[in-house]
């Protein structure tokens, strides 16, 4: 832990690497400075000795051409002695002195420098010449012949007349040697008689008079007056600025001089190459100073970028030792776990899970087959509280034996990356989804139409695969072969861009040859940089809902049809609605009902209210229909339209329209005829009832006749018993007892009375009266129905028991018919239990929930289970006398009260009529007239 450090911050950073820079320049400049000193010593150096040499040269050449010049000197001075000496003896001789050869022999072995000698006569005739056999020169001058050239002349003309030996100028021989003539006089006994001449070739001066080591030193070279050379030692040229020096040659004169240059010496070459050694070592040494200097700098800031990226980086950065032990991580690495104290090594940093992983992996770096390798893996860490992911990528660098091996390794958080893929894979998922779920056909072409994209409801569509239609130009594999040119065209005006917008139909070719309807709908396709890149192309198949529209017609049309022929009024409107009050200046005038206009109505509407809308609103606003508007299957109204004097049964109820308001509909079934029917048969049923109740009333005749009978006879008795008892009384002169008579009078009136009573309750029954429906107490019903059923109970010896419960609620109801209803079950019940020994006969009324029971039970024979609803047909009867039609006015009377009447047979014997009635109001009840 004691090796870990973070790194400083960039200024730092920055400081220290300028300190280096300056530290290494200075290095660099007194390096360099040292080297130039050393040069410019040596310059001075190489300078001087140059110097000296030179001068060293110039004395050594001085030397030798002085040398030389006096060899020369003395040679010639030599050569006129000798021939001044032989000069007179060879003149003597003016043909050739064979006798003297030896000695002229002699004389050009002594001087190789002479080219020839000759002898000329006073009249400068040659009277002979000696070629020198070493020269070999071929000479113009031959025996015989005058010396007239301006040299020669010049010579002989100066030793004949001067007694004395003399050089001619140097004259050019016809072998191109520059040759001068010595003429010496010939005088014998004071009279000149000719010259002897040796001719010095100059050429074999230099080359006879002069040392070797002089020839190899120097170019030497005999100039005129003009400073011309003449003859050279070496025909090669000695660059002038050369080291030279020059002198009188006197003999012969004429301005002639020796000239002499040094070549340039050997030990001269080999210093100028030791000192450009040094030079260019100097300079390598500088330049190499001036590279290494801006390696230097380069390689510093290379390290300050790398230092400045690492600590700049927001990838973390870490090295390692070999085990992973951290020696120095980057500012983002420590900021990305943010727990110093934790910062040990990489393994108890990453993840539980991961750990083993990460672990092998580092043991397999230290392993020396991964040295200088890198190795990648990705692994989930402990950053503070989160888990993140990073990549790392981590280089093992170091010798072999791997004790100082070190770790490189950079991370990249991929946790944002890992969710956004999560997110993209997701993302693509859906739309995957999505795309192949979408029946609509997708295509996508290029600018040049090139088919690029499918999606696979287009493959489906059309039946082709996507690797067919891929890449493919128009035409395309699915245009129908007759559509071809329409296609071509639509194709031209969606690259154009000018499909319009309400898009393009066309018929399209499946695979398998079948045709299909196509909607097209073109979009421009662009990059993301808003350039066009092509066209989406999305495709409808059209086929199907084409083919349910035409259905669709076809059934409006039959459904139209349908309701035209139905005997109904259907209407369909706007619900109306008041207008609302807008301004207290309206309030006065009556709230404004909207009429709106008919959405529909069939034949039947039309044909009783036309195009009306309020033949509409007056059926829907019928009572009671606005109540039951809500309800789905609303209870038909039956109005009566004076306007149009008929009536309807009217349904009512709310629908959604086909724009989604929601609007009202309304059937009104023309039922005037119907009404009409009921309205007879009511009163028929009427008439009916009133003569059921005199049948009955006809059937009981002899019972009624007496039960009236017996109060009669009662009265007759008592009239009788009493005018006896007032003739007995007055008779024997007593008064008759007040209290007696009173008495006997009270019992025939109530006797008088029940007459009355029983008369009365018949006229009640079968008086002829409107139905009259008013509250009524059940009791009141009951006892006068028994009242009456008394009479016949006890003549057929009928135990007749009654059980009405207490505090019975009052019912409306029309009371005559419900007694006639009672009376007929009480009846009936008595009838059948005519033949029966035991006749009990029990009438009970209870009420249940919201209904009030009757039931009428006798011990009579029952009823077959096949007759039970068969007794309420009318004209059913199984009486010899009977005319069938009780049980079914019973059935109306009840059901006209919205009750119910049923029939049960008893456990032990006979049957049970019941019926029932609602509490409270009995609803529809009224027949209305
Ligand atoms: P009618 O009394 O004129 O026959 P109803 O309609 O009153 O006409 O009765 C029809 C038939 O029902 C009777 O003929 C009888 O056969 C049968 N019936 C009615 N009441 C009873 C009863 N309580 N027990 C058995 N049969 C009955």
């Amino acid at each position: 832990m004691g090796e870990f450090q973070l790194s400083g911050n960039v200024a730092d950073l920055d400081r220290s690497s300028a300190g280096q820079m300056r530290a290494i320049t200075w290095f660099n400049l007194t390096h360099g400075l040292g080297l130039a000193i050393f040069l410019a010593a040596m310059v001075g150096f190489f300078w001087y000795l140059q110097i000296i040499e030179n001068r060293h040269h110039q004395q050594g050449l001085y030397r030798d051409i002085e040398w030389a010049q006096q060899t020369m000197r003395l040679k010639w001075r030599e050569d006129q002695d000798r021939l001044m000496a032989v000069a007179l003896e060879w003149g003597q001789h003016l043909d050739r002195p064979t006798d003297q050869s030896v000695n002229i022999r002699e004389f050009l072995n002594r001087s190789p420098e002479i080219a020839y000698l000759a002898v000329l006569d006073e009249h400068r005739m040659l009277k002979w010449v000696q070629p020198s056999r070493r020269i070999g020169s071929v000479f113009a001058r031959s025996p015989g012949s005058t010396i007239d050239d301006s040299a020669g002349f010049a010579a002989f003309t100066a030793a004949r007349d001067e007694h004395r030996s003399i050089f001619s100028p140097p004259f050019l021989s016809d072998d191109n040697d520059v040759v001068v003539e010595l003429h010496a006089p010939v005088v014998r006994d004071g009279r000149f008689q000719g010259t002897v001449i040796a001719a010095t070739s100059l050429q074999s001066v230099l080359a006879y008079s002069l040392p070797r080591e002089v020839r190899e030193r120097y170019q030497v070279m005999i100039v005129d007056q003009g400073g011309n050379p003449l003859v050279s030692s070496t025909p090669r040229h000695v660059h002038d600025a050369n080291v030279s020096y020059e002198l009188p040659l006197d003999p012969p004169g004429y301005g002639l001089r020796l000239r002499a240059y040094a070549f340039t010496s050997n030990a001269r070459v080999i210093d100028r190459t030791l000192l450009a050694a040094i030079f260019g070592l100097g300079s390598a040494s500088l330049i190499s100073l001036a590279l290494l200097w801006r390696h230097a700098r380069k390689r510093l800031a290379a390290e300050t970028e790398r230092d400045r990226l690492f600590t700049l980086s927001v990838d973390p950065m870490a090295i390692m030792q070999r085990d992973g032990k951290f020696m120095r991580v980057n500012p983002a690495f420590g900021e990305l776990f943010r727990a110093p104290g934790a910062l040990s090594d990489l393994v108890s940093l990453t993840h539980t899970d991961d750990r083993p992983q990460v672990a092998a992996l580092l043991e397999q770096l230290a392993g020396s087959e991964h040295r200088d390798r890198a190795v990648q893996f990705e692994a989930r860490f402990l950053a503070g509280s989160q888990t993140r992911w990073l990549r790392w990528s981590i280089r093992s660098v170091g010798a072999r034996s791997g004790q100082h091996q070190t770790l490189y390794a950079v991370a990249h958080d991929t946790t944002e990356s890992k969710h956004a893929q999560a997110a993209l894979h997701a993302e693509t998922a859906f739309r995957r989804a999505m795309e192949d779920s979408v029946a609509t056909g997708m295509r996508a072409l290029d600018m040049q139409g090139r088919i690029t994209y499918v999606n696979r409801a287009f493959c489906q569509m059309l039946g082709f695969e996507e690797a067919e239609l891929l890449n493919r130009l128009p035409p395309f594999p699915y245009w129908p072969d007759q559509d071809q040119p329409a296609h071509q065209a639509n194709i031209e005006l969606i690259l154009q861009g000018q499909a319009p917008a309400a898009g393009l139909h066309a018929k399209l070719r499946r695979k398998d040859g079948s045709l299909i309807d196509a909607r097209l709908y073109v979009s421009a396709l662009r990059d993301q940089a808003g350039a066009q890149t092509g066209w989406m192309t999305s495709i409808t198949d059209i086929t199907e809902p084409n083919r349910v529209r035409e259905q669709l017609a076809a059934a409006q049309e039959r459904f139209t049809t349908v309701l035209d022929e139905l005997d109904a009024a259907v209407s369909v409107a706007a619900i109306e609605e008041p207008v609302p009050i807008e301004s207290p200046a309206q309030v006065q005038g009556p709230a404004q009902v909207q009429s709106p206009a008919l959405l529909f109505a069939n034949r039947f509407y039309r044909g009783i209210f036309g195009q009306d809308p309020s033949g509409h609103r007056e059926l829907a606003r019928a009572p009671g229909s606005i109540d039951s508007r809500a309800a789905q299957n609303p209870t038909p109204v039956e109005l009566y339209l004076g306007s149009v004097g008929r009536w309807f049964e009217v349904r009512t109820r709310p629908i959604r329209w086909v724009d989604g308001r929601t609007v009202e509909i309304t059937v009104a079934i023309d039922i005037t005829r119907r009404r009409e029917a009921e309205q007879w048969q009511r009163t028929q049923a009427e008439k009916f009832e009133g003569h059921s109740r005199l049948i009955s009333m006809g059937e009981m005749a002899s019972s009624l006749a007496h039960e009236l009978n017996q109060p009669l006879t009662a009265i007759a008795n008592y009239c009788t018993g009493l005018s006896a008892r007032v003739r007995v009384r007055h008779a024997s002169g007593q008064s008759v007892d007040a209290d007696e008579l009173l008495n006997a009078l009270g019992k025939t009136s109530a006797q008088a009375e029940r007459a009355g009573r029983v008369i009365r309750r018949i006229r009640d029954f079968v008086k002829r009266s409107e139905p009259e429906h008013r509250d009524c107490e059940i009791s009141v019903i009951v006892a006068d129905a028994v009242g009456l059923a008394e009479i016949e109970s006890s003549r057929q010896n009928v135990r007749l028991v009654v059980d009405v419960a207490a505090n019975l609620p009052v019912v409306r109801a029309d009371p005559v018919l419900l007694e006639q209803v009672l009376l007929n079950l009480l009846k009936n019940a008595m009838d059948a239990m005519r033949d029966q020994p035991v006749r009990k006969l029990a009438l009970s009324v209870n009420q249940r929930v919201d209904t009030i029971e009757f039931s009428v039970s006798d011990t009579g024979p029952g009823i077959a289970r096949d007759l039970q609803e068969k007794l309420f047909e009318p004209f059913f009867t199984t009486k010899p006398d009977g005319m069938g039609m009780g049980l079914n006015i019973c059935r109306s009377i009840i059901e006209a009260h919205n009750g119910r009447l049923w029939v049960i047979n008893n456990p032990q014997a006979g049957c049970t009529f019941s019926f029932s009635i609602p509490v409270g109001q009995p609803q529809n009840l009224a027949r209305a007239a």
